[in-house]
């Protein structure tokens, strides 16, 4: 069954509550992202969260991989709300999980949610232990689970089993097959084992990770036809620099536009000293271009070419992306609907005018050779034309007064 969510038929799931926020269940697509810090440093850790929350993170992971760390999870908690930032933390944990939420109750009780990993849950008969213990301290809790798989730790018992039955077949399946379909059995034996211990099936978020983008869709393709839990999607080590964030596009943007995924994260590896937050943004700026859900006002601007030699309009639209996305905390509480303003920043008469005209504001800049002054555009119609050197500043005192006119709360 399928429900709508803005023009996308989208997978129905069952709901889950993470803290705050819901995912899946028709819900919009949340964003999430994972730190970086060691978290057994409170104050780098949460002010880390602090940072992915204020970019538009809605949930954020944090590794919870030594008792040092766990012992640190409800300070760094209390911190958060200390500074009004009540974004829910997800646990991250390997191997010695149901020692630490076990050890550690008030880590337990603060995060909103514990991501298990099947392959890293433990090994032989100790296996199913450590994975019952976790999924009762969710009871016990009440949080729900991510049960994560991911490829490069897939349960090597479960794929070892798997490939020796596919040995045995008269036609044998390729190895690569077996691999895609032992990570959603991984997923789905692991879902149903927390169900029969007592886990709700609200309580209950599937990842299938893996790394390649074609990999990445079939398993999920799969997954989804396969069960209705709650799904969050990620391409697992996505890379750097535009290669991850097309790689990542590519891979979520398939499968959100067929209506799979209720919460996705975009894995990028940072640059050296780069923002942690590239991953939140890009995150949203996949959901928003594909028009499913809006949080910022989006600047439309064209690439140039051999018609504008300067550099003016690619600095006018970095200029007002980056003063519209410093604004929009500000925004956020005073306007209604901001964050759905279209502008265009243009670089000359071809298309200028005409993309100005679509946009709520448009500029269209001079290009090489046409009168020195810049015809401004609102709601369709040309308003004004800028000249001199100031251009910058008027634009944004225009984007100013057109958001407070438009887009102020009215209170009754
Ligand atoms: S709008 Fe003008 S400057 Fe921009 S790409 Fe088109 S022709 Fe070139």
């Amino acid at each position: 069954m399928s429900s709508k969510f803005g023009s996308l038929p989208r997978k129905q799931t069952v709901a889950v509550k993470v803290g705050s926020v819901i995912v899946g269940g028709g819900h919009p697509v949340v964003v999430q992202s994972m730190t970086n810090t060691d978290t057994a440093d409170a104050d780098a850790t949460a002010k880390q969260v602090q940072h992915l929350a204020a970019a538009g993170s809605e949930i954020v992971r944090i590794t919870v991989n030594t008792p040092e760390a766990a012992a640190q999870v409800a300070n760094i908690r209390e911190k958060l709300d200390a500074v009004g930032c009540s974004v829910p933390l997800v646990g991250d944990f390997h191997y010695n999980g149901h020692k630490l939420l076990t050890e550690y109750p008030e880590c337990a009780e603060v995060l909103a949610k514990y991501r298990i990993n099947p392959g890293n849950v433990g090994f032989g008969r100790k296996k199913d232990d450590q994975f019952a213990t976790m999924i009762e301290k969710a009871i016990e809790y009440n949080k729900p689970v991510r049960i994560g798989v991911n490829w490069g730790s897939l349960d090597q018992e479960l794929l070892t089993g798997m490939m020796d039955d596919n040995a045995k077949l008269a036609e044998p399946l390729d190895t690569e097959d077996v691999m895609r379909e032992a990570l959603i059995v991984s997923a789905l034996n692991s879902a149903a084992k927390a169900e029969e211990i007592g886990l709700g099936r609200d309580k209950i978020i599937l990842s299938c990770k893996v790394s390649g983008v074609q990999k990445l869709i079939a398993v999920y393709r799969d997954l989804s036809n396969r069960c209705d839990y709650a799904v969050h999607l990620g391409l697992t080590e996505a890379g750097m620099g535009s290669k991850g964030i097309v790689a990542s596009t590519a891979a979520m943007g398939m499968l959100l536009q067929e209506g799979i995924g209720d919460t996705i994260r975009v894995s990028l590896t940072p640059e050296p000293n780069g923002d942690r937050a590239k991953e939140v943004i890009v995150a949203q700026e996949i959901l928003q271009t594909m028009g499913l859900r809006s949080f910022n006002p989006l600047v439309t601007a064209c690439p140039g070419c051999g018609r504008t030699t300067s550099t003016v309009f690619q600095e006018l639209a970095n200029n007002i992306q980056a003063y519209v996305r410093s604004q929009m905390p500000i925004w956020r509480e005073k306007y209604n609907g901001v964050e759905e303003m279209k502008l265009a920043v243009m670089g000359c008469v071809v298309n200028g005018p005409g993309e100005s005209k679509h946009a709520d504001i448009g500029i269209s800049l001079p290009g090489t050779g046409e009168a020195p002054s810049a015809p401004v555009f609102i709601d369709g119609k040309k308003v004004m034309t800028l000249k001199g050197d100031n251009i910058a500043n008027d634009f944004r005192q225009i984007v100013d007064e057109y958001v407070e006119k438009r887009y102020a709360k009215h209170i009754c």
